[in-house]
């Protein structure tokens, strides 16, 4: 067989020894507490699913999904962004739902990367920002985010040789895997710089809606001049509780929207209707899940921050997401402690050097666990004996 040589530039997955372990410990009867995992632990709510059941039963959402999206539900996105953000959003034209917003993430790069063409990406990122750079032949520049700033980029940092050759920046807040947020101000000022260098954006937002004491992140869109420089990415994973339905969308600008969907609809046929109105229930029907979800995380926030500091890992608590992006002791890297971790106290979490080299000296707690499993992590990351290097 003659694989495709794209294949080959995929770095290999870095952790198969680590779950190989974890594995292999839950074979013999051990218990793991695992913060390894980005995913809700709470169910969807039960108005979405009744909404799925009924619909699901409809003969006419048996059929093949219309590619781009019941007009429905791009009027309930368009609805939704305006109510939530005060963006005023063309449902025809600058709404694309998407199955999953890591389909359009991507499918998009297809639409803007040639065999040599440079792509802006966060280190620490999302891994699928690189990875689909690189399955189009891209090749992505990496910006850093460190804690200095924020877990900002320093769009003044990067030379103009690459801004000059670069086709597409991804930004990603509140982010994976810092919790950091990012101002309004940071948006206007990334405009100026894809205008100055002809750089389409791609913010990717999915974590919008998880944020702590009641600070609510503002969207790419409101950034003025947004929509003629780049798109947002949503989705209904996060804020819904809706990873396993798969529905997300992309919003903003016209041209980029439209490049997207001309990809997609040779590639796939669309979202099952059923889930479509599934996702048009959740987004305008009652919201006070999304407080109410958010309350839990903010405690368990709050529980996992004042242990870590407590065993001396430096820890910025988080403005939004799953995630705690925790700085390992002098001594460690991010793989070092987590491989002491497992073995030592049987809690899992994920290595920072899996989202960029910036990570190296990091490890990323997810908070999606159920409390009583996050008290026990917590009483075992208290018991931890480390700096014994
Ligand atoms: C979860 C996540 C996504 C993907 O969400 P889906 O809509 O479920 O595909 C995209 N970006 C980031 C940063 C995420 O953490």
């Amino acid at each position: 067989m003659q694989f495709a040589k794209r294949l080959d530039r995929l770095p290999p997955y870095l952790f198969v020894d680590i779950n190989r372990r974890i594995a292999d410990l839950r074979a013999k009867g051990v218990d793991i507490v695992t913060f390894a995992i980005g995913d809700p632990d709470m169910p969807t709510p039960s108005h979405i699913i009744e909404r799925l059941c009924w619909e699901a039963h409809v003969p006419a959402n048996h059929r093949y999904p219309e590619s781009d999206g019941l007009p429905e539900l791009h009027d309930a996105i368009a609805e939704w962004y305006e109510s939530r953000f005060g963006v005023k959003l063309d449902p025809n034209t600058e709404v694309l739902p998407l199955i999953g917003s890591k389909e359009g993430i991507g499918h998009i790069a297809l639409c803007f990367v040639e065999s040599g063409s440079v792509v802006l990406v966060p280190d620490p990122g999302y891994p699928v920002y690189s990875m689909s750079t690189m399955i189009a032949g891209g090749q992505p520049h990496y910006m850093p985010l460190t804690e200095e700033r924020g877990f900002l980029p320093d769009l003044d940092a990067i030379p103009e040789s690459v801004a000059g050759k670069a086709t597409l920046m991804w930004l990603n807040y509140p982010n994976n895997p810092t919790g950091a947020g990012a101002s309004l101000e940071f948006f206007e000022r990334a405009v100026a710089f894809a205008r100055k260098n002809d750089v389409a954006i791609c913010h990717d937002a999915p974590y919008t809606e998880v944020y702590f004491e009641g600070k609510k992140p503002p969207s790419f869109m409101q950034a003025a001049g947004a929509r003629d420089v780049g798109v947002e990415f949503h989705s209904l994973s996060k804020t819904y509780h809706m990873t396993g339905w798969r529905i997300g969308m992309v919003v903003g600008n016209k041209d980029m929207v439209r490049a997207l969907f001309t990809v997609k609809s040779n590639l796939d046929s669309g979202i099952p209707q059923a889930i479509q109105l599934a996702a048009v229930e959740a987004l305008r029907g009652p919201q006070g899940v999304v407080s109410h979800h958010n309350q839990v995380l903010q405690q368990r926030r709050d529980r996992l921050v004042e242990v870590l500091q407590r065993i001396g890992l430096h820890t910025r608590t988080p403005d939004g997401t799953f995630y705690v992006w925790a700085k390992v002791p002098e001594g460690y890297t991010g793989v070092e402690l987590t491989r002491e971790l497992l073995e030592q106290v049987h809690v899992a979490v994920t290595p920072g050097i899996g989202y960029g080299a910036e990570g190296e000296h990091y490890i990323r707690f997810s908070i999606t666990l159920p409390d009583d499993r996050l008290e026990e992590g917590i009483r075992r990351l208290a018991a931890w004996r480390g700096g014994s290097r």
